[in-house]
């Protein structure tokens, strides 16, 4: 509900603030807000990381096996791509000025969106700043009041945000639920638009969204059907361009959204699909609209994190293989690894304290494995979570395998001790 103040001073709006009345500083919710997230283990601190974004990292001072980052293809710090990110800056400069319908969009945004249509195999792309404003956006301007979204329930926040803003009706159905999804899609034919949302390789669980069963039963209703394959961008496919190519349905996925930011090892995000739905969302999403162009030697460096995609498939090939020979591993070990499929591997400890602890006795081992906890996973689903790399080499996966054999027997009171 946003509540405006009119220019006669009368307040349209509520009435009570959520503020003590004895509360001298009006911020002053915030610290005990903060103590009550100590208290539940949920508090986040940043991390400073030393180092350039490799398979190894710096963190206060110690170095860490990486396996904590999203940059599957180790291109976040290849130096074809640095070199021709200095040479585009070098030729055009660094910051974009504008959106890109005032005067942000430049020549590199151009040939990115056309690549990356050429990429995806569909007729248009376009670039948003970042995989989330990408979702976000994008579900936000597909659907309005009057318009219904369904969304898996483990779908990444940026596309539930997206639902929340575009105020149509939201309903979650439970992950990867499509018969559950087909009968409430057969009762919302009173909505006048219907969107099925959902990300294609889940981002803490790793496993696949039943793409060929929803693509059913978004035709079988006449539903839109949005999918995210941030996480699997440049890593599954046969050229790379992700699980609807993985499982033969990408003819049937009428918006398919990327990010450059995790394989493509760079910064931004994309929509691929018809010419006609490239150019309503340049109109319709807001954070397109209002928001300043990348910057154009960002694209340079997705242009060639692309060509390294399109030259070098043995990569994705080999990190496909070796994250299966790990979840086997790790499995024989005793670990609890849900569904996953892919190279994000959780291991499910449940409790956030236990994730956070056993997190602490990997890096006493020379191991960055993040816990992940509350909201990013539901309650009594706090895990490790695994992100398997292609600049891993045997021997770390080795020494991850060992670390974890060890992990796995200490309770929280060994650790803690
Ligand atoms: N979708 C998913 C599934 C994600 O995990 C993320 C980032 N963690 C995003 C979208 C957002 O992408 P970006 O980081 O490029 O904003």
């Amino acid at each position: 509900m946003i509540w405006y103040i009119s220019d006669d001073g009368v307040e349209k709006g509520p009435d009570t603030f959520f503020m003590k009345p004895t509360d001298q500083n009006s911020l002053a919710w915030i610290d005990r807000e903060l103590a009550s997230l100590d208290e539940q283990g949920l508090r986040r601190r940043l991390r400073l990381r030393g180092g350039v974004q490799a398979a190894r990292l710096v963190v206060d001072g110690r170095e860490l096996i990486n396996f904590g980052s999203n940059d599957y293809l180790a291109l976040a710090s290849d130096s074809r791509i640095a070199d021709a990110v200095i040479a585009a800056i070098r030729r055009i400069g660094w910051g974009s000025g504008a959106s890109p319908l005032i005067t942000g969009f430049a020549d590199l945004h151009s040939r990115l969106q056309q690549r990356l249509a050429g990429f995806e195999g569909t007729e248009a792309a376009l670039l948003f700043s970042s995989g989330f404003a990408a979702n976000a956006g994008t579900v936000a301007a597909l659907v309005g009041p009057g318009d219904v979204v369904f969304a898996d329930r483990k779908n990444h926040a940026s596309l539930l945000d997206g639902c929340r803003l575009s105020r149509a009706d939201v309903r979650v159905y439970p992950h990867a639920d499509w018969q559950r999804l087909d009968r409430l899609l057969s009762k919302a034919n009173r909505y006048r638009r219907r969107l099925i949302a959902t990300d294609s390789l889940f981002s803490m669980d790793g496993d696949f969204a039943p793409l060929p069963r929803l693509a059913d039963v978004a035709e079988s209703h006449g539903a839109m059907l949005l999918v995210d394959e941030a996480h699997a961008t440049g890593v599954f496919g046969r050229r790379g361009r992700g699980v609807a190519e993985q499982l033969g349905v990408e003819d049937r996925v009428g918006v398919r959204i990327g990010t450059l930011s995790k394989a493509l090892g760079g910064v931004g995000g994309f929509v691929a699909g018809s010419r006609a739905l490239v150019e309503w969302l340049l109109n319709r999403a807001r954070p397109y609209v209002f928001s300043t162009a990348g910057p154009a030697a960002a694209c340079a460096a997705a242009l060639a994190a692309l060509d390294i995609v399109r030259d070098e498939p043995q990569h994705r090939r080999r990190l496909v293989s070796e994250a299966e020979q790990l979840r086997s591993r790790l499995t024989e070990q005793g670990w609890n690894i849900g569904r996953a499929s892919s190279q994000i591997i959780p291991l499910i400890v449940g409790e956030p304290d236990l994730a956070v602890a056993r997190s602490a006795a990997l890096h006493r081992r020379g191991l960055f494995v993040p816990a992940i906890r509350p909201p990013t996973v539901p309650p009594g689903e706090a895990c490790l979570r695994i992100s398997l790399t292609c600049g891993h080499t045997p021997e770390m996966i080795d020494t991850l395998v060992a670390a974890l054999r060890e992990v796995r027997r200490l309770t929280l009171r060994d650790i803690s001790t």
